[in-house]
């Protein structure tokens, strides 16, 4: 089943003679439960590709369909929301804010949606992230690895259908990266989630499904990972 599909996506920032070309006329679609690994060189778009696939950033024309649903119909309000509910993002940097603790940053979304937290869920998440002895740490209280498990913790708080990660082991050294990857990869079986991973590095990019290669704005590859 067809989980995302995008259409003659073109992005442009800036005006005139400071317009740049993000993204030129991409199309592809995407299954329920890839991995999905986004390689190419630093500029080629990536970063723009994961974003308007997350709802974070509107194209400059094209479409996005997020489970049939024309994602950039929707006005900003109702983008908050597909997001919280749809999406979970993790970042090269973490993006956790700095005066809440473990168990605040990682809840935060669902109490800005206004639902309840899910205690049991909380508990596994926490238990799976071997977060249970940090839980009133504060951001700057904790290693990378484990800032970067916190922002796992946050994005996969709801389950959600897709699961978009920009460079998630940028910062790690090579245990904690496979450490992270392999959190990763249980989500994405256990509860069949999309995984779309920008990445750097060969380790990370030979253990998806798939891989994208962007050059200048363009998918210049698109291939199939087979194993035996
Ligand atoms: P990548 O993730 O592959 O490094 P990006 O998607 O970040 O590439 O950037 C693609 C191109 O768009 C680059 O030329 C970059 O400078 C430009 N770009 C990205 N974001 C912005 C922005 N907010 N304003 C202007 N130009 C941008
Ligand atoms: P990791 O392998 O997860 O990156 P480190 O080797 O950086 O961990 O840190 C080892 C231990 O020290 C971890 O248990 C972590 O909680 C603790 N630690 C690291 N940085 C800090 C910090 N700034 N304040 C408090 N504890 C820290």
């Amino acid at each position: 089943m067809e989980i995302l599909k995008i259409e003659n996506l073109t992005k442009i920032y800036g005006k005139g003679e400071n317009e740049v070309k993000a993204l030129d006329n991409v199309s592809f679609s995407i299954e329920k439960g890839e991995f999905v690994a986004i390689i190419g060189p630093s500029g080629s778009g990536k970063s723009t590709l994961l974003h308007i696939l997350g709802g974070v950033d509107r194209p400059t024309s094209g479409k996005v369909y997020m489970d049939g649903q024309d994602v950039y119909t929707q006005n900003e309000e109702q983008l908050a929301i597909f997001r919280r509910r749809y999406v979970g993002l993790i970042y090269q940097f973490y993006n956790l804010i700095p005066v809440l603790n473990v168990v605040e940053n990682m809840t935060l979304p669902v109490l800005m949606d206004g639902r309840k937290v899910d205690n049991a869920r909380l508990s596994e998440l926490i238990n799976t992230l071997g977060l249970d002895k940090r839980l009133k740490n504060l951001p700057n209280q904790l290693s990378g690895g484990q800032q970067q498990r916190v922002s796992i913790g946050r994005a996969l708080m709801n389950t959600p259908a897709v699961v978009l990660a920009d460079e998630p082991t940028g910062n790690l050294d090579s245990k904690n990266s496979q450490e992270i990857m392999q959190l990763l990869k249980e989500s994405n079986k256990k509860f069949n989630q999309t995984l779309i991973v920008i990445t750097h590095d060969e380790n990370v990019a030979l253990q998806a499904d798939r891989v994208i290669s962007v050059e200048d704005g363009k998918i210049v590859r698109d291939e199939r990972i087979r194993r035996a």
